[in-house]
C-alpha cells in the first residue's frame, strides 16, 4: 500500500504536533488546551521515556502515533491450512519461521566464515552461496538484503557481539554473584554487554532504578508504595543462561509483510471446517509465545488471557496437553470464549484439554501443575493510550490503578514462579517501554522469590536466539538487564513489546 506520507513529512508532521501548543492563547489555543486523557499518556512519555530512550525517543513516538500499526496473521490450524498458507503467499506474505531459518543459516555461515578468515584460511564461497536454497527463500531474499541478519542493532551491539565470542567459554549456566537487589540493580549501568555507556545519549537510563531516581516520574509513581519494593533486602542471586535458539512449533504459521510494507491483510473469512482462516495480532506479540518452547505434552497456563491471541497463537501449535486461558474480568473472559468459537473447530474433542477460568492470577494456587506459564500482564498500553480515550489508564479515575501497576505486575509474576514446575517456563511480557514495568518488574519477583522459597530461577539471555528476527524487530536489548523488548519503527511499526523467560530449574 503506498504511503500518504514519505518519513521525513510525517516527522515534521510530529513535531508539528508537539508546537501546536506553542502559539499565543486565542480562542482555538484555548479550547485545544483541554487536554485529552491521550495527550496526558504523551506528556508522560515524553517526559519519561525521552530520559530513558535518549535520542531514540523522537523515531518511536512518531510511530507510536501513526495509524498504520502492522499486524501478523496466526494462520489457523482449525481450518485449511494449505490454502490458507497459499493465499496469504499470493498476497506477498513470509512465514516467519523461513525469514528465521533463513537468517540463522546465514548468520551462521557468516560465523563460519569468520573463523576461517582468523585462521587465516581461504574462506568457501560455497558457505554463504549454500543459505539461500529454494524459491520462498530467495523470495524473503528479495525483500530483505541478506546483509541485515549481521547488522548490529545497536552502535552497542558490535562490542555486544565481540564479547559474546570471548565469553564463550562461559556459556552455559552463569551464576551472578550474590549481590543486594539494590546493588544489582544499580549496577546496570557497569554491565557493558547490555548496557549503553552513559555518554552515548542515554543518561537517564542507567539510574531507572530505583523509580524514584527517573525524572518525570515523581507525579506517577507513589515512592511510599513503590520504595518497598526496591528497599534494601537480603542478598540473592540471579542466574543467566545463554539461549542459542527460537524453535518454531511446527503448526505454528505466522506470516507476516517484509520491512516498509504496512498492507492491511484481507480479513479473514469462514473456511470449510467452519471458522476463520487466521488471527490478526501485533507482530511483536508472537514473540512471548514463540518464547515458551512449546513441546508435545506441555500443560499450560495463560494467566492474563483476555481478549485471546496469545492464547490461540499457543493453541495453533496443537501441542500443549491441557491449556488453561485465564482473566481476572468477567466481560473479558467472554471475549476469550467468543475467540474460541470462532477459531476451534470440534471444540467438543478439546473439552478436556482446554479451560477458561476467571480468577486473580495473584492467587491462582494450582502448585507444579503448569510446565509452561505465560505472564502476559495488565501494563500502560504504550500504544494504545495514544490512540483511545476509551478507559484510557491515564484518565484522572483511573491514576490509582496506574500509580499501583507495577505492585499488581510484580505479585502476578511472583504467582507464577511460585507455582510453575520445576523445570517450567514462565515468560513475563509487557506492551509497554516502561523500564520500571519490565526489567524493575521481573527483578522484584525474582528477588521476592528468592526471599520466599528455595525455587532456583534461570533468566534466560535470548539475544543470540532472537539474532536472526533483527531484519524485522528493532531490539532495544542493550537498555535492559533482563529481558529484551521490541520498540516500534515506521519500517515495522508494532510492539512496543517486553519479554522476559525465566526457567524453575530446582
Ligand atoms: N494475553 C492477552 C492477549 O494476548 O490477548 C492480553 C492480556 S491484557 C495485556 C491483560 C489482561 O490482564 C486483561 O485482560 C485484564 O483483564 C487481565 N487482568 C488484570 N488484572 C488481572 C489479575 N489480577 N488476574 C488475572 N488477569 C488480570
Amino acid at each position: 500500500m503506498a504511503r500518504l506520507f514519505n518519513r521525513s513529512t510525517v516527522r515534521e508532521l510530529a513535531k508539528m504536533q508537539v508546537c501546536k501548543y506553542a502559539h499565543k492563547a486565542d480562542h482555538w489555543s484555548v479550547i485545544r488546551k483541554k487536554k485529552t486523557h491521550m495527550d496526558k499518556a504523551l506528556a508522560h512519555f515524553d517526559e519519561f521515556y525521552a530520559n530513558v530512550y535518549g535520542k531514540s525517543w523522537e523515531d518511536i513516538r512518531t510511530a507510536l502515533l501513526q495509524e498504520t500499526h502492522k499486524y501478523m496473521a496466526v494462520v489457523n490450524s482449525f481450518s485449511d491450512i494449505d490454502r490458507i498458507k497459499s493465499e496469504l503467499e499470493s498476497h506477498g506474505a513470509m512465514n516467519l519461521k523461513s525469514i528465521y531459518e533463513t537468517y540463522k543459516e546465514h548468520i551462521n555461515a557468516h560465523r563460519d566464515k569468520s573463523k576461517m578468515k582468523k585462521k587465516r584460511k581461504p574462506a568457501k564461497k560455497q558457505q554463504t552461496d549454500s543459505v539461500i536454497t529454494d524459491a520462498q527463500v530467495s523470495a524473503i531474499q528479495s525483500h530483505y538484503p541478506i546483509d541485515c541478519a549481521s547488522l548490529p542493532v545497536s552502535p552497542s551491539t558490535e562490542k555486544e557481539d565481540e564479547t559474546e565470542d570471548k565469553n564463550k567459554v562461559k556459556s552455559g549456566l552463569q551464576p551472578v554473584e550474590m549481590k543486594s537487589i539494590d546493588a544489582n540493580l544499580n549496577e546496570v549501568m557497569l554491565d557493558e554487554n547490555r548496557i549503553v555507556h552513559p555518554n552515548a545519549g542515554l543518561s537517564g537510563l542507567y539510574e531507572f532504578v530505583p523509580a524514584s531516581k527517573i525524572k518525570g516520574m515523581e507525579d506517577w509513581i507513589l515512592e511510599s508504595q513503590h520504595y518497598g519494593y526496591y528497599k534494601e533486602g537480603a542478598d540473592f542471586s540471579i542466574n543467566i543462561e545463554k539461549e542459542a535458539t527460537l524453535m518454531f512449533p511446527q503448526y505454528l504459521n505466522i506470516y507476516t509483510f517484509e520491512e516498509n510494507n504496512d498492507s492491511p491483510f484481507p480479513s479473514p473469512k469462514n473456511g470449510s471446517t467452519g471458522v476463520l482462516d487466521y488471527y490478526l495480532l501485533d507482530g511483536a506479540s508472537v514473540l512471548p509465545v514463540l518464547a515458551l518452547d512449546l513441546q508435545p505434552g506441555d500443560v499450560v497456563l495463560d494467566m492474563c488471557a483476555a481478549p485471546g491471541g496469545k492464547t490461540l497463537s499457543i493453541l495453533q501449535t496443537l501441542m500443549p496437553r491441557t491449556i488453561v486461558a485465564n482473566d481476572l474480568s468477567q466481560s473479558r473472559v467472554k471475549r476469550i470464549h467468543n475467540v474460541i468459537n470462532q477459531y476451534v473447530a470440534g471444540i467438543g474433542k478439546w473439552k478436556d484439554r482446554l479451560y477458561v477460568t476467571e480468577r486473580d492470577a495473584r492467587y491462582i494456587e494450582d502448585k507444579d501443575i503448569y510446565n509452561k506459564i505465560l505472564v502476559d500482564v495488565p501494563c500502560t498500553t504504550d500504544r494504545h493510550v495514544l490512540h483511545s480515550e476509551d478507559n484510557n489508564i491515564f484518565k484522572p479515575q483511573r491514576i490509582r490503578e496506574r500509580l499501583q501497576m507495577p505492585e499488581l505486575q510484580a505479585a502476578i509474576l511472583t504467582n507464577a514462579l511460585k507455582i510453575v514446575a520445576v523445570g517450567g517456563t514462565v515468560v513475563y511480557s509487557t506492551c509497554s517501554l516502561s523500564p520500571i514495568q519490565n526489567d524493575g518488574v521481573v527483578g522484584m519477583a525474582l528477588k521476592k522469590t528468592w526471599e520466599d522459597s528455595n525455587s532456583i530461577m534461570v533468566v534466560k539471555d535470548m539475544r543470540e536466539a532472537l539474532k536472526p528476527l533483527r531484519c524485522l524487530y528493532k531490539f532495544h536489548d542493550f537498555t535492559l538487564k533482563h529481558g529484551h523488548i521490541v520498540i516500534p519503527t515506521l519500517d515495522n511499526n508494532w510492539g512496543p513489546m517486553y519479554f522476559c523467560k525465566i526457567v524453575r530449574i530446582r
